[in-house]
This record gives structure tokens, C-alpha cells and sequence, in this order.
């Protein structure tokens, strides 16, 4: 069984380093692949290489050895591949040449994947391991469906004389919105942010970035991870550097009191969040159930709720929408024509 799956595993790296390094397809060529993420998945595919030589080498010079000195190497039963690819490769070589290559490819094949289990945690390659718990924690009602904000629902009520609620009851804190930084997203956001593959499948599908804008959603799951890896980072350096203004002397550095004077926004620029048509073709194309819409509604939210900003030529929308309830300037009830005597069924 491990030699079958050490040659599907063997066609399959060669197709992947084929596809990125030869044919070059476009979703592995993207601005934010250049650099690290380029290599570390390059670097994978080459460690798979040299484990699978190590496999073939070690079984391949066992079997030779198993004929020459059955007494120091007892029969192992049929090697699917390395009975007829071992006497190819390492026919006619003498007995302590194959030992080294037999210890060789032993010692290889066992310290490849030691260290892909050490690099495993600061790669991307991460997602063998989260992938499975990222797609039971993924949401499952339908993509288009929008988690509605409870403080903007009740003001909405209120505005609509839907609801009873006293005014004296809401409180008097102003509420946040949205997700300006990594400490505002939810477990489950950051999760899928370590989960990504970089696969592009979303960016390849994005309207807006095949129409060129800026926006891609692999960099928006990318960004939210390499911002989480910085707080992180400050976090475990204790420094008073990074603690808020105000806080108390003995308290310690933590996400309460974290403030570097960064956030999200440094990394994904409004005018990538203001190209997203919320289109959900991302959604539908990633293999392991991200959202990265979330993560992009969550930033406009902060943007348009907490921050006040946004751009400029929205502005009349959104007055539109507060004053008469329509997103075009009309001065009459939107339902006032329910009313009228001419209503034809
Ligand atoms: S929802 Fe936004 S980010 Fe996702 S594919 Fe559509 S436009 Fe692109
Ligand atoms: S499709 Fe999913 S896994 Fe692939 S890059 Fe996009 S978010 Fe990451």
C-alpha cells in the first residue's frame, strides 16, 4: 500500500510543480504569491520529492540485500514497485554500497518527514491538519444569507414603529461595528484564515479581480493570517511598547490592552474592500469552506458604521436610505402605493 501511494504521490507532486513552475498557471502567479508564499510551496513539493526517493531507495537496495545475505535481511514479503525497480536502479552494485544507500534512504526518508511536521506550523501547508476542523465549523445555511447586526435591527425597528422598546432601555455605549482588527473577527474567521490553502481558486473566480481590480480574496485570508502572526508576536514580547493608552500601571499586555497603532486596514486597503460586488463566487470556489466575504462585510461594517468613512459618492445612499427608507431619494413611503385606491391585484 505505502509504494502505491509513494507513485500516486510521486505523479501527482510532479503535476503540481508543473503546473506552477512550468505551465505557470495565473492563480499561482498573482502579486501576493510572489515571494515566500511562491517558495513555501515550492519547498513542500521538493521535500515530498526527496521523501519518496527516500522510500524507493531504502526498499529498492532491501530487496538486492534480501537475495545476497538472507540472513541478516529476512524477506519482507512483495514490494509492489521496488521488486523489479530496485534490481533496475541498484542491480549489480556491491554489498556495502547498497547498505549505504539502504541507510541512506532510511535516514532520508525519516527526517523529511520529521521536518515536514516541524515546518508544518509556520507554513501554509498548516491546512492538512485544519482543514478538518475549518469545514465542520463552517456555516451551512445559504452563502447569500447576511448575519444581521442586532443594534442596527433595532434601530430599524424602532425607525419602522416595529417594536415596543423603551428608549430608556437601549444603552447609552456606543456600539462597535464590524471588524476593524483581528481581535474583532470571530475564532472561526481566524481559524479559515490559517486554513487557506493559497490555492487562488477564489481569486481566479472574482469578478472583480478578473475585471482588475485590486481585490482578491486568497489576499484578504492571507493578510488576516499575517496580521494575526503580528499581534502575536507583540503579544509574546510583553512590551508596555504595545499597551494602550490609559491602561493601568501593573496591568499587563494582553488583547484587552493591545494597541500598536496598526490594524486590519494596513493590510487590506478600503479601496480592495469597496471592489467587492459580495458576489459570493469566492464562497462557491474555495475547496475547504472559507468565507472571506465574511471577513470583507465585517471590515466594510467598521468602515461605514464605526469609522464614518467610506467613500464619498456613497454618502447620498445613505442619507437616502435613513430618511425615506429607499436607497434613490423619493419623498413619499416606499409602501405608501399598498394603500392607494388604484392597487390592481
Ligand atoms: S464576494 Fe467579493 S471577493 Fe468574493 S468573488 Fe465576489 S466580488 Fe470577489
Ligand atoms: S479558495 Fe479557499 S483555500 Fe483557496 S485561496 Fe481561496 S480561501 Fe484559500
Amino acid at each position: 500500500m505505502i509504494e502505491l501511494l509513494s507513485v500516486l504521490a510521486l505523479v501527482a507532486t510532479v503535476v503540481f510543480l508543473w503546473r506552477r513552475n512550468v505551465i505557470r498557471v495565473k492563480r499561482f502567479q498573482q502579486t501576493e504569491m510572489k515571494g515566500w508564499p511562491g517558495k513555501d510551496a515550492n519547498l513542500i513539493l521538493i521535500g515530498e520529492l526527496l521523501l519518496i526517493a527516500g522510500i524507493f531507495t531504502m526498499n529498492g537496495t532491501d530487496v538486492l540485500l534480501q537475495d545476497l545475505d538472507p540472513a541478516h535481511f529476512p524477506e519482507t514479503g512483495t514490494l509492489l514497485v521496488s521488486d523489479w525497480l530496485g534490481p533496475v536502479l541498484f542491480g549489480g552494485l556491491e554489498t556495502n554500497t547498497l547498505l549505504l544507500l539502504e541507510r541512506i534512504g532510511w535516514w532520508l526518508h525519516i527526517l523529511v518527514v520529521l521536518a515536514f511536521l516541524l515546518y508544518l506550523p509556520v507554513s501554509k501547508h498548516l491546512h492538512i491538519l485544519l482543514a478538518f476542523p475549518n469545514t465542520y465549523f463552517a456555516r451551512l445555511t445559504p452563502v447569500g444569507r447576511m448575519s444581521n447586526m442586532p443594534e442596527i435591527m433595532r434601530e430599524v425597528k424602532s425607525m419602522m414603529g416595529l417594536t415596543e422598546e423603551s428608549p430608556d432601555n437601549v444603552s447609552e455605549e456606543i456600539p462597535e461595528f464590524g471588524a476593524g482588527d483581528v481581535m474583532q473577527l470571530s475564532r472561526r474567521h481566524l481559524l479559515a484564515a490559517y486554513t487557506c490553502t493559497e490555492c487562488g481558486r477564489c481569486t481566479a473566480e472574482c469578478p472583480a479581480n478578473i475585471t482588475g481590480k485590486k481585490l482578491s480574496p486568497r489576499k484578504v485570508m492571507m493578510d488576516v493570517r499575517d496580521r494575526v502572526e503580528e499581534v502575536g508576536e507583540k503579544l509574546r514580547s510583553g512590551s508596555r511598547e504595545w499597551i494602550k493608552e490609559g491602561t493601568e500601571e501593573g496591568e499587563k499586555l494582553s488583547v484587552r490592552n493591545f494597541d500598536d497603532g496598526k490594524n486590519l486596514f494596513d493590510y487590506i486597503t478600503p479601496e480592495e474592500l469597496h471592489a467587492c460586488t459580495s458576489c459570493n463566487a469566492c464562497v462557491e470556489a474555495c475547496p475547504v469552506l472559507i468565507n472571506p466575504l465574511d471577513i470583507i462585510l465585517e471590515m466594510r461594517r467598521y468602515e461605514i458604521l464605526t469609522l464614518a468613512s467610506g467613500p464619498s459618492d456613497w454618502t447620498p445612499m445613505f442619507t437616502s436610505l435613513e430618511n425615506t427608507g429607499a436607497v434613490w431619494q423619493v419623498n413619499t413611503d416606499r409602501d405608501a402605493w399598498t394603500e392607494s385606491e388604484n392597487t390592481t391585484a
